[in-house]
């Protein structure tokens, strides 16, 4: 059977319910889906019942978008109960500064002649945690990119004109919380990261290591086949685990399928996430 430990809700930037996500799992076939919306565990809760009403192993988790350059680096933390604890609390500075960062951004675009107000943006998130794709979205809505993809690329990404900052976690910070709070951190899909030689992902995966990083996701719908052979290589390398998952995101990632991927190009095997949990502090 298999697992996907990477998958967003409404609770951030996806568009299922957490019960309709576990759902989708099980009607997908997996034994285990993690939920790890982005800075926010509050999807876990519904999610659990769910999956305790069919049996699939739900693993609780979230997205942290950690302080790197010149790309970007995202950690996906697996084990992190809805309770408190040292990550948990850190949890509601980063979304209070989010909360910071989406007022300025809703003003920035309304100088820039955008017709964007912060009420139609928290509409369109629901009540979750806010994100870009959600500014993304009102922009498409409202006729001004043909696609959230073009908004990124030519307002919303990083260094567009649109695009403000909001205080990260560097990754030795979060690694060391994650494990104070009985998590496993997996580095989340590496080919984001602004490396192009081996020799820097190697550099990155060592450094990580030593700090108590325990996967890295090399299995993800958006690379060929040869990359996650390669990253598994030198991931197996660095005594990592190679994990892996969608990045389902529902409405918000057009034809991405939760637990498969794109035309069926993911599949995450069992002992996965067996190796994840033997890591668990
Ligand atoms: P935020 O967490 O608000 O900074 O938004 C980051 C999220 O935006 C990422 O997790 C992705 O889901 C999405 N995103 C980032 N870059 C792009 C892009 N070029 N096209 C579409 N979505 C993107
Ligand atoms: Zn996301
Ligand atoms: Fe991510
Ligand atoms: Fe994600």
């Amino acid at each position: 059977m298999a697992v996907d430990l990477h998958a967003h809700t409404r609770e951030s930037d996806g568009s299922d319910e957490p019960k309709e996500l576990v759902e989708k799992a099980v009607a997908a076939g997996l034994s285990a889906v993690a939920i790890t919306d982005h800075d926010t565990l509050t999807g876990i809760r519904q999610a659990q019942q769910a999956a305790d009403r069919s049996g699939i192993r739900l693993v609780p988790g979230v997205e942290l978008s950690l302080q790197w350059s010149p790309g970007t680096m995202h950690m996906v933390v697996l084990w992190l109960r809805p309770e408190p604890g040292p990550l948990q609390d850190e949890l509601a500075r980063l979304q209070a500064s989010r909360a910071d960062r989406n007022e300025r951004m809703v003003s920035r675009l309304a100088e820039l002649g955008f017709d964007i107000s912060l009420e139609e943006v928290l509409a369109e998130a629901g009540g979750g945690v806010v994100g870009r794709p959600h500014l993304a979205a009102v922009l498409v809505g409202k006729g001004y990119f043909p696609d959230p993809s073009a908004a990124f690329t030519e307002l919303l990404g990083a260094g567009r004109p649109g695009y403000l900052g909001r205080e990260r976690l560097t990754p030795e910070q979060a690694i060391s919380l994650a494990r104070r709070s009985g998590a496993v951190t997996v580095l989340a899909h590496p080919h984001t990261l602004g490396h192009d030689r081996a020799e820097e992902f190697a550099a990155t995966f060592e450094r990580l290591q030593a700090a108590g990083l325990v996967g890295v996701e090399c299995f993800y719908p958006e690379y060929p086949p040869e990359q996650r052979l390669d990253f598994a290589r030198e991931t197996r390398r660095f005594n990592l685990v190679p994990s892996g998952g969608s990045d389902y995101h529902g409405n918000y990632k057009a034809g991405l399928r939760l637990g498969t991927g794109r035309e069926n190009n993911l599949h995450v095997p069992d002992h996965v996430l067996e190796e994840l949990e033997a890591a668990r502090p």
